[in-house]
């Protein structure tokens, strides 16, 4: 790891990238516009960056669709797809730390966590996604003996994807990595709040030797280039994260348009259930802080609601405020730090609202509290603990996406069951159990596409990601991830 000067060195010294990237070149946006792209801890500006929109978005789609329909990269051979995904990969990889520093300058993520987390993810997601390039078949369906029926999997066309800023390179490579791997060509739209690591992203595809209009990237605004995009009659594959009431938007465009597939991982609000019978309180403490203020509590995943069995209340939130403590908001960039700023000021307004609301509704303040902003001097807030939450209070219904735990108990497992089901969500779940009937019982019982025991937020490329009820369908990473991006065929034969 970089000492802290070395990477403030670093960070003076890298290229920012700024305008869009359309069939293999960086490219101003046709109107001009520009927005400014802002660094949360600082309050500078880092990039006037291209400001695209629905006449953009044209281009870039005739661009993909010819890629596409030329077979460039859709008919290329699986191992010369594959090869150049893993070249791609180890582009990645060699410019690491200047992906690493884009993103802390970007949206304000700890340096350590992009070492740590979001780099390697990224890397293995293309380079995992690429082996299984040329090891997937088709398949002969166990017909009569007369007829032979083939099924194989086709590419789709063009995949938009739209991502939010909270993880702008992983959230990224979940989507494009499959997409491309799949042979479509895919126009991406970041976060407005987040453009720059993927514009880079996309100049080492065409270093790596990917045709020109397979991996396009369009920054721009959600309404402008994100809802032409979404309204494209061209574009066959819609693969959103972000948060549920955009998805919905998306859902009535593709319903307007031509009934485009959409793909959702949308927001949270995870429950954390601590069961009496956890050996070892201080690391259900720790995990249950961490599962909270990891990423300032920008985290779909975040368990942003606490269920601790009665009986060790007390003993339990002694050590969860110890451990919370240890998260100090500070310079990103420096690799001590845990805890960067949030990622502007409408994220900082939005936090404020809800600690004012979970106040007025009668919860116990007992860390933290209301930001205090000086301006100019980033977007910094603290850890922030109440107590005495109830479910049908705002602030434990409705995702923050900020460092804000609400915390209750329950007496038995049922109770505790009920109150962690009790939400429109079912992104995440962490329970804390040393039974391990109790561990399956639970997990079955808890409406969440991923259940974490004794642990959160741990993954592998290798397993899926994603929710249900209003936090999503389809998955990200696995081979599922695949699926979304391919088009079953038969082909039957009568012999
Ligand atoms: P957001 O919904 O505001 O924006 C996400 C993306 O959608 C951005 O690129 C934005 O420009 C675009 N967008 C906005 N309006 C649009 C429109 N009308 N048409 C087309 N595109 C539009 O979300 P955000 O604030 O960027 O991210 C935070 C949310 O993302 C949270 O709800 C979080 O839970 C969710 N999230 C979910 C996962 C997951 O895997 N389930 C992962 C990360 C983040």
């Amino acid at each position: 790891m970089k000492t802290y000067e070395e990477w403030q060195r670093l960070a003076a010294e890298i290229t920012i990238p700024n305008q869009a990237y359309i069939n293999g070149q960086f490219v101003s946006a046709l109107s001009g516009e520009t927005f400014d792209c802002v660094n949360p801890s600082t309050e500078t500006v880092l990039a006037k960056v291209s400001s695209t929109d629905s006449a953009d978005v044209d281009v870039a789609v005739e661009a993909a669709g010819k890629a596409f329909k030329s077979g460039v990269w859709s008919k290329m051979a699986p191992r010369d797809r594959k090869n150049i995904m893993l070249k791609w990969a180890d582009l990645l990889a060699q410019h690491q730390d200047e992906f690493a520093v884009l993103d802390t300058l970007d949206m304000g993520k700890s340096i350590s966590e992009m070492v740590d987390i979001d780099i390697p993810d990224s890397i293995d997601c293309i380079r995992w996604t690429a082996e299984g390039i040329d090891k997937l078949y088709g398949e002969i369906a166990p017909t009569n003996g007369q007829n032979l029926a083939l099924i194989s999997h086709e590419p789709i066309g063009v995949v938009a994807a739209i991502t939010p800023w909270n993880y702008p390179l992983m959230m990224a490579t979940w989507k494009i990595a499959p997409a491309l791997a799949a042979g479509n060509s895919v126009i991406l739209k970041p976060s407005e709040k987040s453009p720059l690591s993927v514009l880079r992203l996309a100049e080492l595809a065409t270093q790596a030797g990917m045709p020109d209009g397979v991996f396009n990237v369009l920054p721009g605004f959600g309404h402008t280039a994100g809802k032409a995009l979404a309204l494209h009659h061209d574009v066959q594959v819609l693969a959103f994260t972000g948060s549920t009431r955009v998805a919905g938007m998306l859902m009535e465009y593709s319903g307007q348009s031509n009934l485009k597939r959409v793909w959702i991982e949308a927001g949270g609000k995870s429950p954390c259930l601590v069961f009496d019978d956890y050996k070892d309180i201080v690391k259900a403490a720790q995990g249950a802080a961490a599962a909270i203020f990891t990423n300032q509590g920008e985290v779909c995943i975040a368990c942003s609601r606490l269920y601790v069995q009665s009986s060790i209340k007390d003993a339990f939130m002694v050590e969860l405020i110890k451990a919370s403590k240890a998260y100090v908001p500070g310079d990103p960039l420096n690799p001590a730090t845990n805890m960067g700023p949030l990622v502007d000021k409408n994220q900082m307004d939005t936090m404020a609202k809800f600690i004012n609301s979970a106040q007025q509704d009668g919860a116990t303040l007992l860390l933290g509290g209301l930001p205090e902003y000086q301006e100019g001097k980033g977007f910094f807030v603290n850890p922030t603990i109440f107590a005495d939450a109830k479910n049908q209070m705002k602030f434990v219904r409705e995702e923050i996406f900020g460092p804000v735990l609400a915390v209750s108990t329950f007496d038995t497992e049922e109770e505790g069951v009920a109150l962690a089901n009790d939400s429109k969500y079912g992104l995440g779940a962490s329970i804390w159990t040393s039974d391990l009937s109790r561990a399956h019982r639970v997990s079955r019982q808890l409406e969440s596409g991923m259940v974490w025991v004794n642990t959160w937020g741990d993954g592998d490329t290798t397993v899926p990601f994603g929710g249900v009820k209003a936090s999503g369908n389809g998955r990200d990473k696995s081979l599922h991830a695949m699926e979304k991006y391919t088009e079953l065929k038969n082909v039957w034969i009568r012999l």
